[in-house]
Order: structure tokens, then sequence, then C-alpha cells
């Protein structure tokens, strides 16, 4: 499977930026590099890039602008690389369409399974997963909001509907078919696809913090997806299935 995937490494450290290339060149990916943000913009004007893995901090521009620009146009796999821990909190806080991200130094490893993780997610046919259409029934309606499983659409309580990326989808069909249940991070991974877990993976509560910006009134104090400290999350609202 890995043969068929390109990968764009978008960093202008030249040694991150060659360990990179090579080592994900050595599991049989196809690699292309650019080192300033305006030479990605061209690659990808040109090339279709199946994952991108992008550094924050570059020379030309600004990481978050290139992921956002990126994700308003493709379903390419962002995996953000940062290096401070004020970093994380930009990519964690924004809304700029990062799928996973990488905190330098990293384990070389862990990179990888971060990538492979996030091509087999992508991978994974719409609608085609366990979590849709329980009973057969695709609607959901919760506080005036409905989510569609087949269409993938989620609609808020004035009729506008909200974008969410592959994993938001994912990760809010899980907590909506278990409603009132607390759901632990490692189910929540589970539902979402990803088999790479490490005890310090916030990939739930980044994907939770970007979809309470999306759908709570007031993100810092949610009634929609409440956390359950130390465990996971549970949803809140009573669901009715259509
Ligand atoms: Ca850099």
């Amino acid at each position: 499977m890995v043969r068929d995937y390109h990968i764009l490494v978008l960093e202008d450290e030249p040694a991150t930026r060659a360990m990179l290339a090579t080592l994900l060149e050595a599991e049989g990916f196809r690699v292309s590099t650019a080192e300033l943000g305006s030479q990605a913009s061209e690659l990808t004007a040109n090339y279709n890039f199946d994952l991108i893995i992008l550094d924050l901090n570059l020379p030309d521009e600004d990481g978050l602008y290139i992921a956002r620009e990126l994700r308003a146009k493709s379903d390419i796999g962002i995996i953000m690389l940062t290096s401070r821990k004020e970093d994380i909190d930009r990519v964690v806080g924004l809304e700029m369409g990062a799928d996973d991200y990488v905190t330098k130094p990293f384990f070389p490893r862990e990179l990888v399974a971060r990538v492979k993780n996030l091509l087999r997610r992508l991978s994974m046919p719409r609608g085609g997963r366990r979590t849709d259409g329980v009973n057969g029934y695709d609607i959901r309606r919760f506080d005036g909001w409905e989510m569609d499983l087949a269409k993938r659409s989620l609609t808020d309580p004035t009729g506008r509907e909200v974008n969410l990326t592959r994993a938001e989808f994912d990760l809010l069909t899980a907590l909506v078919n278990s409603a009132g249940r607390v759901l632990s991070r490692d189910q929540l991974l589970d539902a979402i696809g990803s088999q790479f877990w490490t005890p310090v993976d916030r990939t739930i509560d980044v994907l939770v913090s970007r979809l309470r910006r999306k759908m709570e009134t007031d993100p810092k104090a949610p009634t929609i997806i409440i956390t359950s400290h130390g465990y996971g999350y549970k949803f809140a609202p009573a669901v009715a299935n259509g």
C-alpha cells in the first residue's frame, strides 16, 4: 500500500528535511521536498500529494497559513512539525485544519507511525465506517443540530452547514452514537481509525478542541462535549435517531 503514496516534506532546516526524506523513502513512500512555502505552493499546484509534513516555522510563510490554504482546497493529510510548547498552543487553538502534529525533536519511528496512521485514516471509504448509520438510521438530531451520517454533513440550529474535517466528523459520530456515556481517549482514537497511541498523544484533545470551537457557544464552558478528567469525553445532549 505504501508504494502509491506521494508525500511532500516542507521544512527549511536542511538536516531535518534530508532526514525526513530518507526516512520516508526507506519506508517506500514517494517523497518530494521543499524548503520554502512558495516552493510548496508550486508543487501542490502541479502534483497530487496524499500528505504533507509541514514545518510551522518557515522563513517566508507561516505554516498555519499554508495549512489553512491547503485544507480549503483539498483533502490532503497534514502533519504539522512544531518545536515549542507555544507552537502547540497555536496549532491546537487555531482553526487551521492540520490532522496531527509532531513536536521536534521527534523519534523517527513515531513520525513514520503517525504518517501511516493518517494515510490509513484518509484511505478509509467515506460512509463505510462501522460507527455510521447504526440500525440503518443515518440522521442524528440534538439541540436543534442535525447530523447526516450518510452525507457526512452537520447543520447548526440556524440551518447553516458546518464544515468538519474527516477526523472531526468521525470523532463526533462516535460521541453522538454513545451519547450520555463517557468514551475513553483510547476508544475515541479507535473510532477515528488511529492505531498508534502514546501516553502523550493529544490527537483526541486537539480534535475535541476544534469541534468545540465549531459547535459550542462558549468553547471554554462546553455544554455539548464534556470532559471527563483523566479519562475521556462525553456527548451531553439527548440524541434522536431518524
Ligand atoms: Ca523551521
